[in-house]
């Protein structure tokens, strides 16, 4: 067989960047190991999890509601239920997924794919029969897997990383969450919300290192309350699996060692690249220290024909990343003038309060000696977040003196995740605090809030008196 571009691996950078260059009329083949796409972020990612996250606000909000007036009997959980919405979600979307890479008219080979050289692929099918595959250009997309403290790891039921904490065996009494990253704590929060007791360990001084700490704390404060415990600067030493439980071994800050049981243990240290095993070492595609493909601004590898994008191919591991990147390569492949150097990559942790951030954070800036003023609102001074009783939330702009032009937006509350596209879009066009100031935003809604920072940066909020912040 031969194609004119293979895609290895469907995910969003995947399946993306293979519409993409079907649509420019491209002929593809896709090459993925699931019988849809959709990759780890539909399967076993971004989608299952923001689906369970969905009814872990329900549960929270309806908890809440005795304070509105309104009384809820204790909720029944249907675990079968539940695994079978998040399912039919998942299935839904891969399904949809598959007719849209049919009507495209994409050569679609469900099987693992490994170079034979810079032009030919093995792909293996899953009954064990292989196929030669020869191109004139490739996109690696094979994405990444969950990492795993080798010397912590249990192989039992009881161990889990977050593809079987998505599965949703059953509701432990208690869970122990190794890593206080994203992952963690959204996982920890929809096992809160279904009744588990969930502790959470991390290694650093700070819950999401590298977001800023402002936008952290009022996560923290929320999470202390829903969470049975978080235990900062503190290094689980090891695991033993016991007949009730798993006992972990936990070093605090100051040394001190003690041991506590937990029924399950969900290890979420940060995720792998998927570059090994490829046959890369037939090609001149160079992998770095940190495993991932070394690329240009084209996201062409060292070999001239092999591209990489998404996780295989380095930080931020997100979905729309990956798809973003998939679209530049495909567009150096058709011989477009693209580049990836994007102003903005948002970052939305859809715990509750969500938080989200875009372009540059005051710890960026701290690090880089660059000096920015900020501009805060408080939600406290927002009608829309009084009347969802939601008054903890913050939107901030980091603005560059002078100029007046927006750096950086970070925001923290419900729908943060939402609100960040105006801060992208912002970025993106260059816009200064001014822009922000003289846009119109409905009312009453959380997205006045970034209109109202940037009153803030002038000293003209209309309801906050007189803060000039920064200045
Ligand atoms: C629990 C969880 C929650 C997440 N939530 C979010 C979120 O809210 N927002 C966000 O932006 N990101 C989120 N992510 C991260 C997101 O899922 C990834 O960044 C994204 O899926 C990366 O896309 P990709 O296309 O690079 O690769 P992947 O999605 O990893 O897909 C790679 C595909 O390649 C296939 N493959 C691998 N090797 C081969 C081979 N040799 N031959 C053929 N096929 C192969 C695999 O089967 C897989 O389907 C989350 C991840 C997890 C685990």
């Amino acid at each position: 067989m031969k194609t004119q571009l293979v895609v290895i691996g469907g995910g969003p950078g995947g399946y993306a960047a293979a519409f993409y260059a079907a649509d420019l009329g491209m002929e593809v083949t896709l090459v993925e190991m699931e019988k849809n796409p959709g990759g780890v972020c539909l399967y076993r990612g971004c989608i299952p999890s923001k689906a369970l996250l969905h009814v872990a606000k329900l549960l929270h909000e309806t908890k809440h509601s005795v304070e509105w007036g309104i009384e809820y009997a204790e909720p029944k959980i249907n675990l079968d239920k539940l695994r079978d919405w998040k399912q039919s979600v998942v299935n839904k979307l891969t399904g949809g997924l598959g007719v849209l890479t049919k009507q495209r008219k994409i050569n679609y080979i469900q099987g693992r794919a490994t170079f034979v050289d810079a032009n030919t692929l093995s792909i293996e099918s899953n009954d064990g029969e292989t196929t030669k595959l020869t191109f004139d250009n490739a996109i690696v997309a094979t994405g990444s897997r969950p990492a795993r403290v080798g010397t912590l790891w249990i192989d039992s039921p009881r161990m889990m990383d977050s593809t079987a904490a998505l599965d949703l065996p059953d509701i432990p009494k208690s869970l122990l969450v190794i890593g206080g990253g994203y992952i963690g704590l959204e996982l920890g929060t929809v096992y809160s919300a279904l009744g588990t007791k969930v502790s959470v360990v991390e290694m650093t001084d700070g819950l999401l290192p590298g977001a800023d700490r402002d936008l952290v704390a009022i996560l923290q404060k929320r999470l202390e309350k829903q969470l049975h415990a978080i235990h900062l600067k503190t290094k689980v030493l090891g695991l033993k699996e016991e007949k009730k439980g798993i006992r972990a071994i936990l070093e605090d800050a100051d040394g001190t060692k003690r041991e506590e049981l937990f029924d399950c243990v969900l290890m979420s240290v940060g995720r792998a690249p998927n570059s090994q095993n490829l046959g890369l070492e037939t090609t001149q595609v160079e992998i770095n220290k940190r495993g991932f493909l070394e690329v240009d601004a084209q996201r062409r590898t060292r070999e001239p024909n092999i591209y990489a994008i998404g996780d295989v191919a380095g930080d931020p591991m997100l979905a729309h990343k990956a798809s973003h990147e998939g679209r530049v390569a495909v567009e150096a492949i058709a011989g477009h003038a693209a580049a990836w150097e994007p102003n903005a990559i948002p970052a939305v942790v859809f715990t509750d309060p969500e938080i989200a951030w875009a372009g540059l954070t005051e710890t960026e800036a701290a690090k880089q000696g660059r000096a920015v003023e900020v501009a805060r609102f408080p939600w406290a001074a927002s009608g829309r977040a009084l009347t969802l009783d939601r008054t903890d939330g913050v939107t901030k702009l980091l603005i560059e003196p002078g100029t007046q032009r927006l750096l950086g937006v970070g925001i923290a509350g419900p729908g943060a995740g939402e609100m960040i596209a105006e801060g992208v879009l912002a970025l993106e066009m260059g816009a200064t605090a001014e822009d922000l100031k003289a846009t119109i935003h409905a009312h009453p809604t959380l997205s006045e809030t970034v209109m109202e920072a940037s009153e803030v940066f002038f000293g003209q909020a209309t309801h906050i008196y007189k803060t000039r912040s920064g200045r």
